[in-house]
């Protein structure tokens, strides 16, 4: 009976062991986590921060999953190496776990920049159940708060806050917010709302110092000017949790290699989600698109391969969709032209709706839509698929476009696949 070791106990890791235990039901799983809560949806940690749910919500098994599914669950406990020669785990108190195979789905973390006073009392990044709690908790006794960075996450946690009452402040280095995501055009647009909204966006601005005698009590740009602020968010992207096989054989780049199988270049050991680096689907290259749909897909095919199988993973794809005060903001692919492709663009700034097609002989790369999404999945179809739109191309902005205008291209039992809301 093998022993099959899984590092992570969140989106990848929990859909790799159902996949595991749809196959086997006697092999012995240990999953470890260095967080001390069963596994929860992270997505959703910005809902608890501005009070739409409670802790209980964030769940995402019931409480006897592990048991049920016979799982030896180590929670707390970080594992600091995996030598994939003598097949061990070792945990920062040193103990050490023997294994058969192994799955790596230790995801990302938030990546904090060197600013001087960076770890102060009242500075997070925004990944965890136990940020979301300590924001909370600053939140009682604060009046503003500021988020360095405007992407997605930085975004979510300013929005939060806003939410419960705060003055916030989003600094951003790049010259528009949600600069992964989206272009000039539609960043304008959120930008604009968020303002609207009473959240204050600073673009072009870079941060010299986080100002206070181990609490924080204010941010100083590098323009000089000074903004109080008890609380500071950092939501500058993330970085893959790869330090556990640093001392080892398996490939690394910005996160560990896998092929189309999960599997990394030492035989037994697979990776998956956002520690991962896999297929992309547009960029036709190894990428991370950091996304709970993409770690759950990979954890199932991992799981099915641990078992033996030989079931290919066939790329992820960036594919985004959030929502800020009632305004719905969909991007997928590619958000920018790149010589040799054409757009396609439809824009309503009054009532802020913002519709772009990104195409490259006739293949859909990329999608924005802003205040109006609908046909969203009709559109991730296309483009997952690579299908050729060129009967299709003129009616993609407008209005009355829908899929009764692609069926000929796709086929009736391909309706509408669901975008992750972000
Ligand atoms: C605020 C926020 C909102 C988001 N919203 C969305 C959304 O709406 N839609 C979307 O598609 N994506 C969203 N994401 C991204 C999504 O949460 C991630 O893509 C997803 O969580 C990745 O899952 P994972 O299993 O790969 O890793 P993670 O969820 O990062 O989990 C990895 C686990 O491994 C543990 N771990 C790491 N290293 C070690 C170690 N050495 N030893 C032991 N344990 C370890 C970690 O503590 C963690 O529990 C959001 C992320 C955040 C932070």
């Amino acid at each position: 009976m093998k022993h099959i070791c899984i590092i992570g106990n969140s989106a990848a890791a929990i859909s790799a062991v159902e996949a595991i235990r749809e196959r086997d039901k006697d092999s012995r799983i240990t999953m470890i986590s260095d967080e001390e809560y069963p596994a929860y949806c992270r997505c959703l940690i910005s809902y608890l921060l501005a009070g739409d749910i409670s802790e209980g919500k964030l769940a995402l098994r019931p409480q006897d999953f592990y048991t049920q599914n016979k799982i030896d669950l180590v929670l707390g406990k970080k594992v600091v190496k995996l030598d994939p020669k003598k097949q061990r785990l070792t945990l920062a108190d040193n103990e050490k776990i023997e294994f058969d195979i192994a799955l790596i789905a230790t995801g990302a973390r938030a990546d904090f920049p060197d600013i001087k006073g960076i770890n102060k009392e009242g500075v997070s990044g925004f990944r965890t159940i136990k940020d979301a709690k300590d924001c909370l908790t600053w939140a009682q006794f604060a009046k503003v708060a500021s988020v360095l960075g405007g992407g997605l996450i930085g975004l979510k946690a300013a929005y939060a806050l806003r939410k419960k009452g705060l003055d916030v402040k989003v600094i951003v280095k790049s010259k528009h917010v949600l600069s992964q995501v989206l272009d000039e055009t539609g960043a304008a647009i959120v930008q604009r709302h968020l303002e609207h909204h009473g959240i204050d966006v600073l673009p072009d601005q870079d941060v010299a110092e986080i100002i206070g005698n181990g609490q924080v009590k204010a941010v100083k740009l590098g323009s000089g000017k000074v903004i109080g602020s008890p609380i500071v968010i950092v939501g500058k992207g993330v970085k893959p949790n790869i330090e556990l096989v640093k001392e080892s054989d398996i490939k690394t780049e910005f996160g560990i290699i896998t092929d189309e199988y999960l599997k990394t270049n030492v035989d037994g050991i697979f990776a998956a989600g956002d520690v991962a680096q896999c297929f992309d689907l547009v960029r036709g290259a190894a990428y991370i698109n950091a996304l709970w749909p993409n770690a759950i897909e990979q954890g199932k095919i991992a799981g099915a391969n641990i078992c033996g199988e030989k079931k290919a993973y066939a790329g992820s794809l960036a594919m985004n969709s959030v929502e800020f005060f009632g305004l719905p903001i969909i991007s997928i692919g590619l958000k920018k032209t790149e010589p040799g492709f054409e757009a396609l663009e439809f824009i309503d700034k009054r009532n802020s709706i913002y519709k772009k097609f990104i195409i490259k002989e006739n293949v859909l790369k990329g999608f924005i839509a802003i205040g109006k999404i609908n046909n969203s999945g009709v559109i991730l179809k296309l483009i997952r698929d690579s299908i050729d739109i060129s009967s299709i191309k003129q009616d993609l902005v407008s209005d009355s476009f829908s899929y009764a205008r692609i069926i000929d291209l796709v086929g009736k039992d391909e309706i509408y696949t669901n975008i992750p809301a972000y």
